[in-house]
């Protein structure tokens, strides 16, 4: 079994440390990878805190990887050795049930496997992330990287990229349509990327006044301080759509009043705490709030051969690995612009 180390959190108050393990045996149509950056996502601190309740320690967390391929199998036919590769937070799924057939694996009847603390469906062992030295992935669940990218950016496409490229894509978000990011951070930003790209006229909503410059410069047409009350009654009414990329509590019915009628807020966040949501506010416009979590397969790939064709990467502050504990502490005081990515040279 190929033998691989990396960061770990033993249990959800211990801080991550190096940790030591073996991957799978590489089967016919797997690839393995060396990894080279991995971003850091809110969800990786939610889960090494058990914020969800549904860890499983040790836990490496680790979803958005970027890697060279160092095997293939012999099924192989996507990848060469020496080639990039990238993994996101999905590394296997039934592959039978409508949604797996339909290209949705992220939504598979039976239950995707996450790239971090859930049993693997080929030996039962606990997967674990890319916080790591190296990969070991079906081919189906890797994807090419366009040439031309920082690598180090294209990294927290896989997971900020896809949940935010996916929801826009899913409600039509284009010209003529007026469309709400909340939450500058790792999604947000993302979101605003796209959203911008794709032509509709954006408004950013954060919590934080210093952004404010930034979100102009990502791609916003409109930045408005969520904490003003009068610059949020101004916006009353108003919006087709609005992504909502918050990590922590937070009053969603705020943001369900800007909706225009039959309007949508949809969550991407996952707060420990779910919101409450006040139904008559979305009674009188039929507004609806909805979820969408990450992308599947082919919609993953779409959105890397998008980024190629416009130039599109994360804003990214690259750590050394020794410095990941800083970095949680770092994302939960909004101090990250906008995604942390670790140097996985440094492990
Ligand atoms: P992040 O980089 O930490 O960004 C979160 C942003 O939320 C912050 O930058 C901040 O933006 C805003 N925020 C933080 N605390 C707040 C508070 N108390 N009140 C209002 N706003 C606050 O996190 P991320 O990596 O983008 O992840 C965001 C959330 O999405 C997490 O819950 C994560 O688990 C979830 N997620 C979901 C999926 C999915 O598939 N659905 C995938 C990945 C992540 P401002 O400073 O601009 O206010
Ligand atoms: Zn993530
Ligand atoms: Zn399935």
């Amino acid at each position: 079994m190929p033998a691989s180390h990396g960061y770990a959190a033993q249990n959800n108050t211990s801080p991550l440390a190096p940790f030591a393990f073996s991957r799978r045996e590489p089967l016919p149509s797997d690839i393995a990878v060396d990894i080279l950056y991995c971003g850091v996502c809110h969800s990786d601190l939610h889960m090494a805190r058990n914020e969800w309740g549904i860890s499983m320690f040790p836990l490496v967390p680790g979803h958005e990887i970027v890697g060279r391929v160092t095997h293939v199998g012999s099924d192989v036919k996507k990848f060469k050795v020496g080639q990039i590769a990238a993994i996101g937070v999905i590394v296997d799924s039934c592959r039978a049930c409508p949604s797996c057939e339909a290209g949705e694996e992220n939504y598979c009847d039976n239950g995707m496997t996450p790239t971090y603390a859930a049993p693997d469906r080929v030996d039962g062992s606990i997967t674990m992330g890319g916080y790591s030295s190296n990969y070991v992935v079906d081919e189906r669940f890797a994807h090419t990287v366009p040439e031309g990218l920082d690598l180090a950016g294209v990294a927290p496409l896989l997971c900020a990229g896809i949940t935010t490229y996916s929801p826009l894509r899913h409600w039509k978000v284009g010209p003529g349509k007026k469309v709400g990011i909340v939450g500058l951070g790792g999604l947000g930003h993302m979101a605003l990327k796209f959203a911008h790209s794709f032509g509709a006229r954006v408004v950013q909503f954060t919590t934080s006044e210093s952004k404010r410059g930034d979100a102009l410069k990502l791609g916003a047409d409109e930045v408005v301080l969520s904490k003003d009350a009068d610059a949020m009654a101004a916006q009353a009414n108003s919006f087709d759509f609005i992504l909502d990329c918050v990590s922590a509590q937070h009053d969603i019915n705020a943001y369900i009043s800007l909706l225009k009628r039959d309007g949508t807020l949809a969550l991407v966040g996952l707060p420990e705490v779910p919101p409450t949501v006040q139904t008559m506010n979305l009674a009188f416009r039929r507004r609806a709030v909805a979820g969408s979590i990450i992308g599947g397969m082919p919609e993953t790939q779409e959105m890397l051969d998008y980024c190629g064709k416009h130039n599109i990467t994360a804003d990214v502050e690259v750590i050394p690995i020794a410095q990941i504990n800083e970095a949680f502490e770092r994302m939960l005081k909004q101090d990250v612009k906008y995604r942390f990515v670790i140097d996985m040279a440094t492990l």
